[in-house]
């Protein structure tokens, strides 16, 4: 695929440079030793019908890119989707892969950007604008697709001005697909809804040609449906949070703290401290029994699940480093094990209340303060699971909250009590408003 076709003795080192200058991980097993004893380096195996595209869409995907090495190191290995948007890093993500993209064959690549309202788009001529400055930052011609980004509601499916921008640039050949992207619904401010709803009112809309959503074993009852509906309808599918696994550990320091300064803890952080022992020895005896001592494994399993379904076409991952390039790249083409499954099950049973599927909204629509539950689980996955510190704490910063944490502490919980999956809000809310705050 690529112009300059892969070397591996130029990429280990472009590898080796790259974690000098760039402070990255190193780059594994394949960069020690002589090279006759370096190993073949993991690259892409399987590529996919990526909708009624027309595109073959490698199975991993790159999420918008922060390095320039590490997105010519996954173009070299045969990724050929690379999604990215404005709003990322100040358009710098843009950037980064317009360098880049000078050295490849630009027909072979699918680039997906977008474009993000709150609310409703500008007029028709800011939108052509800004699109046309997408493609200046990239350097290119064209965008394969455009996507509304995180769409709240299913009215900005409808906006007239998204649409008509859109029909003007597939018409002068700048834009060929037309997509969204959706986290479920802001409904703290606006209407009830959540992403399956917001989703299949995207795809019976009929002008979307691709779909990013969230999906994972945690959520698969919501999102392969959508998936079934976007394989009838020939829409192509993205898919991000394929791997929703973090491990809280929120009550231990907490606790710690509080006995050095010699204070009790109050009801409510002593009934779910005593939930969370409970909880970890579950855990513990979980872990024990698969020959887990990291998250690597589940990460690994989620992973396969996802790239199980083919339905979900393309799987998005944020690659920070060569570290993670080799890791997941390994995974490429594989299947779900029969172990995975056991894994994935257990994980689910013992600890399936600290994950938020994001995007149901049952529990926004349940908090009488309407607390955007959601997004700030979400935002706290961003840093929690993709250690994407600066960029969480910033989305939070943007929600300008001046509800005081402290309602929580005085509430029944209605949240907790309408959550589908019995995802424990309250100290997720805690541990994020810890995180995302820095307190
Ligand atoms: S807390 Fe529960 S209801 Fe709310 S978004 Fe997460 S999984 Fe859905
Ligand atoms: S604990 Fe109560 S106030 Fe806090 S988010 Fe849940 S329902 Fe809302």
């Amino acid at each position: 695929m690529e112009a300059s076709k892969f070397n591996r003795r130029k990429f280990i080192t472009r590898t080796t440079l790259g974690t000098l200058g760039a402070g990255l991980a190193s780059a594994g097993s394949f960069a020690a030793g002589n090279a006759d004893t370096i190993k073949e380096p993991p690259s892409i195996r399987e590529y996919r019908k990526f909708g009624d595209t027309g595109f073959l869409v490698s199975d991993f995907s790159c999420g918008a890119p922060g390095n320039e090495a590490v997105l010519r190191a996954l173009l070299e290995r045969g990724v050929n989707l690379i999604d990215t948007g404005e709003t990322y890093m100040n358009g710098n993500s843009e950037r980064i892969i317009g360098r880049v993209l000078q050295d490849f064959d630009r027909s072979k690549i699918f680039i997906n950007s977008k474009l993000y309202t709150e609310k409703e788009f500008p007029p028709k001529k800011e939108v052509l604008e800004r699109s046309y400055q997408a493609m200046e930052r990239l350097q290119t011609d064209y965008i394969d697709c455009m996507q509304i980004h995180s769409a709240e509601d299913s009215r900005i499916l409808k906006d007239e001005a998204f649409h008509s921008a859109m029909e003007q640039l597939k018409k002068e050949g700048r834009v060929r697909h037309v997509g969204v992207s959706c986290h479920g619904n802001n409904w703290a401010y606006d209407t009830e809804e959540s992403l399956d709803t917001i989703l299949m009112s995207a795809i019976e809309d009929g002008r979307f040609d691709v779909i990013l959503l969230a999906y994972n074993f945690a959520n698969a009852g919501i999102a392969e449906k959508i998936l079934e509906a976007c394989d009838k309808r020939g829409i192509a599918t993205m898919i991000m949070k394929s791997n929703p696994v973090h491990i809280f550990n929120i009550f231990e320091g907490r606790m710690t703290k509080l006995a050095d300064e010699g204070k009790e803890a109050d009801a409510f952080l002593q009934a779910y401290y005593d939930k969370y022992k409970l909880m970890e020895e579950q855990a513990g005896t979980f872990f024990a029994k698969y020959g887990i001592s990291a998250g690597g494994d589940l990460k690994k399993a989620a992973s396969r699940y996802v790239l199980s379904n083919p339905l979900a076409h393309t799987t998005l991952w944020d690659f920070q480093n060569f570290d993670e390039v080799d890791n997941m790249l390994q995974l490429s083409g594989q299947k779900l094990t029969a172990n995975d499954k056991s894994v994935l099950n257990g994980f689910s049973k013992h600890l399936g209340h600290t994950i938020c599927r994001i995007g149901c909204n049952d529990c926004e629509a349940a908090c009488p303060h309407h607390f955007p539950v959601n997004k700030i689980l979400r935002y706290n996955y961003y840093f929690s699971v993709k250690k994407q510190e600066k960029r969480a704490m910033t989305k939070y910063a943007s929600l300008n909250l001046n509800k005081p944490p402290e309602l929580c502490l005085d509430c029944e919980g209605y949240c907790e009590q309408a959550c589908r999956y019995g995802v424990w809000t309250r100290p997720l809310l805690a541990a994020a408003r810890k995180n995302l705050e820095m307190i």
